[in-house]
């Protein structure tokens, strides 16, 4: 597995296994099958309702804890610095683990400032090995880095095909921050699987358009997460590293970008809002 190297020295595998949406009834027989194809990262969060199932899941499979990347997210509406300590040690406690790889902010919680100053204490004792934010806009990133020790590992935005975020891309480059992306697929929106593009330059390399959405991030340096219940499209997914999309591929695929979220927003609402927090 290709890994990108984090700001704070760490190694995170490119492709990891999200469980956005998975029922908790399935979230362990799913992750034990993303372990047994070889996924090495997973991507949970509070919010999900399914962290103990993943923690089950990667006792349950025998692989050992440090080859498995563990990220979750907190998500409390402005905890105090205490509180958010306790947050993060809540999932600790509810995956039965004794560290995680990587601990985000979900979204901006509105004190973020003294979240990241938990974040950061756990790092240094030994809780947390990396920290980062999620839906993190330059405004609230700025406001952020601000104030802090660590910058961002990464910021898991919304990124694919059809919402290429290049100008996040460059600001988090320039940062130090990698981006990671959430909803690869577009969630299974737009027509992604069936799209002509995607489905062209797939059959050029006996790959489908799903793998090909996959690629054009990754080809970037971006860390996917695509989620699937089902094992043959597990597979799919993490067979994406062995080839690589030409210079007039990746410009036929740029075009595919509407400029719009899933949820239609354009990215200028959610770039220039210097003081939005939620
Ligand atoms: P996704 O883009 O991964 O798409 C998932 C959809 O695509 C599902 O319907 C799945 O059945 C389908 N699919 C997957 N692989 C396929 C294939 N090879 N062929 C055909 N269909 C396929 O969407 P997602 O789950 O929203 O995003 C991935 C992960 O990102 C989540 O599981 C979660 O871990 C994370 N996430 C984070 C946030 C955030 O706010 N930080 C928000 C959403 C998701």
């Amino acid at each position: 597995m290709q890994n990108v190297k984090l700001n704070c020295g760490i190694d995170m595998p490119i492709i990891g296994y999200g469980v956005y949406m998975v029922d908790p009834s399935v979230t362990e027989r799913c992750v034990l099958d993303a372990l047994s194809v070889g996924y090495r990262s997973l991507d949970t969060a509070q919010y999900y309702e399914n962290e103990a199932m993943v923690g089950a899941a990667v006792r349950k499979s025998g692989v050992p804890r440090d080859e498995v990347f563990i990220t979750s997210k907190l998500c409390q509406s402005r905890p105090t610095y205490a509180q958010a300590k306790e947050n993060v040690k809540g999932s600790l406690r509810r995956m039965r683990l004794d560290y995680l790889d990587l601990m985000l902010i979900h979204w901006p919680m509105g004190n973020d400032g003294d979240i990241w100053a938990a974040f950061e204490d756990l790092v240094k004792e030994g809780y947390l090995r990396s920290i980062g934010v999620s839906n993190f806009y330059p405004g609230q990133f700025e406001k952020l880095v601000r104030e802090a020790s660590m910058i961002p590992a990464v910021n898991q935005i919304e990124t694919h095909v059809f919402y290429q975020q290049r100008p996040m891309i460059s600001k988090m480059a320039d940062a130090g921050t990698v981006v990671e992306s959430w909803g690869p697929l577009a969630e299974g929106l737009n027509g992604i699987f069936t799209n002509p593009v995607l489905t062209e330059v797939g059959a050029a390399h006996g790959k489908t358009a799903a793998q090909v959405a996959l690629r054009f991030l990754t080809q970037q340096g971006i860390i996917v997460i695509p989620k699937s219940v089902h094992k043959e499209r597990m597979i799919q997914n993490l067979d994406t590293l062995d080839f690589d999309l030409s210079q007039d591929e990746m410009a036929a695929i740029r075009c595919l970008d509407t400029g719009h979220n899933l949820e239609g927003w354009p990215s200028d609402a959610l770039k220039y809002n210097p003081e939005t927090v939620v």
